[in-house]
């Protein structure tokens, strides 16, 4: 059969580029030269008479937020452990963590000595199913971390609800949704701690950087401290000494973030919703056409989910109708045929992913061995995600209605061309 399609060396149906991510705007330009030139470059860098860039964006952060204190670290990774570290977890501790997510959710969890008891997601929303979450807490559960995953978010009413019923806090992963809302509050306000990471995929980036919020002023006194070596900001600092004091009330490190990353997280946060304003705007048009593909269709939310944020765009294929083609082949066939470099599944459960493995870690105890292993997990709606679900960068949702067209027409030809193969097979 003569083939024209990208996949088999044809000319792609994309040929315009696409916006790219991260955006480097002027702005942010000026204020990174400003940065370079103020005599300060962190948070452990004298005073120079104003505040640290750090502190103005924590500030406009927390009230972005509605939420009292914000953190920044240097890392989501580290504002995960600093944000376990402030809820006092720690060896002999559980902390629930869903199977579908970064690896880092895990291994933060592992880092500071406790162990992570992995739950399945809700087969609609692929986040951490609420009923799944009640059958593993024990005794020894300090945490429940929610993660929003890609275009979603954990069904907040239920696990608030849990949480003050059973007294076990809530982490709300909110490194890919920055900004979206639940009932008109956003998330990251709502759980007892929220985390966020700023790293160049995320929807607010400063390469790499991160961030813990919470409304509790002794939380975030000590997640202060956590992240800066045992030192927090002084009331009155003088110009040219340190405006942090030591006070050792915590076994801290420095996860401190610089300001030259405090200078691009101050310029992306004023474009944050207008920037969600498109990619919502062209999703809304990408899914009321969903149904001429056939057999596709957008990541479920549930319904306190008011102002949906779209990180990676999470379609969900009914794979019946796709042929013989398994998720791996269709992700590719997309990112070649749209010319957006690699288009993947989503990433594999964390009872299988080979970058989550607490056994290779030579901190694991013998006697820690099996109850670390991820494999004595089961993760059946996390499994049937991954060989259903791919995701499409974000970036891809920052331009316009004839973008989406493209990503229609390319899903299109895939499903008819997968779907022409396998009547072939048949003859
Ligand atoms: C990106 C991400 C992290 C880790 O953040 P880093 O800044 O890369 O350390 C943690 N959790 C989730 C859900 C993420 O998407």
């Amino acid at each position: 059969m003569a083939d024209a399609s990208a996949w088999n060396g044809g000319s792609p149906i994309r040929q315009k580029p696409w916006p790219t991510w991260p955006v480097a705007t002027a702005e942010a330009e000026q204020l990174l030269v400003a940065a370079f030139h103020s005599g300060r470059w962190t948070v452990s860098g004298a005073y120079t008479g104003r505040p640290s860039l750090e502190q103005q964006f924590t500030k406009a952060f927390a009230d972005y937020l509605g939420v009292r204190r914000c953190v920044a670290t240097c890392h989501g990774s580290s504002a995960l452990t600093v944000a376990l570290e402030v809820l006092g977890v720690g060896p002999g501790s559980e902390v629930i963590v869903p199977g579908l997510t970064w690896v880092a959710c895990a291994s933060a969890v592992t880092g500071v000595g406790a162990t992570p008891i992995l739950v399945d997601v809700d087969p609609e929303t692929l986040c951490i199913d609420s009923e799944a979450v009640e059958g593993a807490i024990t005794e020894r559960t300090a945490a429940i971390m929610l993660v929003h995953l890609f275009c979603s978010l954990a069904d907040l009413d239920r696990f608030l609800a849990l949480s003050e019923r059973t007294g076990i806090p809530l982490i709300e992963d909110c490194s890919q949704a920055h900004g979206a809302t639940w009932r008109g509050r956003k998330v990251g306000s709502l759980g007892t701690i929220g985390v966020f990471s700023f790293q160049q995929t995320k929807l607010l980036t400063s390469g790499e950087g991160g961030a813990v919020v919470c409304n509790d002023d002794s939380f975030a006194d000590r997640a202060e401290q956590l992240r800066a070596d045992g030192r927090r900001f002084i009331a009155q600092p003088r110009i040219g000494h340190l405006d942090l004091e030591e006070v050792g009330a915590v076994q801290g490190r420095n996860y401190c973030l610089t300001e030259f990353q405090a200078a691009l997280l101050i310029e992306g946060l004023g474009r944050l919703d207008a920037e969600n304003g498109i990619r919502r705007e062209n999703v809304a048009y990408l899914a009321s056409r969903l149904d001429e593909v056939g057999g596709i269709r957008l990541q479920g939310a549930a319904p306190g989910l008011n102002e949906r944020t779209f990180y990676h765009l999470c379609l969900r294929l009914d794979m019946a109708q796709w042929g013989s083609w398994n998720i791996d082949q269709i992700a590719e066939a997309v990112g070649t045929e749209l010319q957006l470099g690699a288009v993947e599944a989503i990433d594999t459960p964390l009872n299988r992913n080979i970058l989550y493995n607490p056994l290779l870690s030579p901190r694991t105890a013998a006697h820690e061995r099996d109850h670390l292993d991820p494999r004595r997990f089961a993760l059946p709606a996390a499994e049937a995600a991954r060989a259903s679900a791919f995701t499409l960068p974000h970036r891809a949702l920052l331009g316009d209605r004839s973008d989406m067209d493209d990503i229609l027409a390319v899903l299109a030809k895939i499903r008819r061309h997968a779907l022409s193969q396998a009547a072939c097979g048949r003859l």
